[in-house]
């Protein structure tokens, strides 16, 4: 199936170059191997217990299964590799740039793909499986600024025989380590890492968002999505799926007068409804945009 990337094209080829702000979600990494968590595909993995696993209060119960989890799940991203979907956006990044249009790209994937691919204007809004943590807040390796790259911290003998005794321990402190994501029960200000200050800036300055592979269901979506509503901002969806549901957005509170209620006005939502390791190169090409050896 083709698709016409040339709405797409145009709004990035516009002058004064729009501020760009780019949010990826677990589809662009699908053609990875990387199963997502809500979508459609066979390998779906969302169920009631991932609200459960992906929890500080499980962890805080059972650390034993909590890292059991997350080591059986990190396992599998380790040898994944980024896929043409993630090239792509580096080469429309580098061309972005070059010419002086400012570039931001918010991924709530921790496969940490986009970083092995190339992408420099980063954040990881929830984390990444690459690194863990000292779960006591405050210690040089924990939050709110600290971390460890996960081969720092022995995991062997956990893997091998998983018990309390085996858990893996914070180097500084001996206090346990923690996955280095962001859990279902904690806010994103949680750490640094997470660059939640630069996402509530790219928030306010964007003119131009462009939504890749993601399912609309976590709340930095939605603070975008409202965002780009509210602000008149184009936007541009490529997935598969159905796109955004908006029919929610139809009124809100204004600021300060919280009394009164307006309008949203009508969204510029433009869907590219395919696969984006199929349109992120297709947009590369008609960019005219070279693709890196
Ligand atoms: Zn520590």
């Amino acid at each position: 199936m083709s698709i016409d990337v040339s709405p797409l094209a145009r709004a990035l080829e516009a002058t004064p170059t729009p501020n760009l702000l780019v949010v990826t979600g677990a589809g662009i990494s699908l053609a990875s191997g990387i199963p997502t968590f809500r979508g459609p595909d066979p390998g779906a993995v969302w169920s009631e217990s991932v609200m459960t696993l992906g929890t500080r209060a499980f962890f805080e119960r059972d650390p034993v299964e909590s890292w059991r989890w997350y080591t059986s799940r990190f396992g599998k991203l380790h040898d994944k590799l980024p896929n043409p979907g993630h090239r792509a956006l580096v080469e429309l990044e580098g061309w972005y740039r070059e010419r002086g249009g400012p570039f931001l790209l918010v991924t709530q994937n921790i496969d940490g793909l986009h970083r092995r691919a190339g992408s420099q204007e980063l954040v990881e809004v929830h984390g990444t499986a690459d690194r863990v943590r000292c779960a006591r807040e405050g210690c040089s390796f924990g939050a709110p600024d600290g971390s460890l790259p996960r081969e720092a911290v022995d995991f062997a003998s956990f893997v091998a025989d998983p018990s309390p005794d085996t858990l893996p321990t914070c180097p500084g402190c001996g206090d346990l380590v923690r996955a280095h994501v962001l859990w279902f029960d904690e806010t994103y200000d949680g750490h640094r890492d997470f660059g939640y200050d630069r996402v509530m800036e790219a928030a306010e300055s964007f003119d131009l968002i462009l939504f890749v592979g993601t399912s609309f269901s976590v709340g930095v979506t939605e603070l975008l999505l409202h965002q780009a509503l509210l602000r008149e901002c184009p936007m541009f969806v490529i997935d598969p799926g159905e796109g955004p549901d908006l029919s929610r957005y139809t009124h809100y509170r204004s600021w300060p007068n919280v009394h009164e209620v307006k309008r949203f006005p009508p969204p510029r939502l433009t869907h590219l409804p395919a696969a984006s390791e199929v349109v992120l190169p297709e947009l590369c090409r008609a960019l005219g945009v070279p693709a890196r050896a």
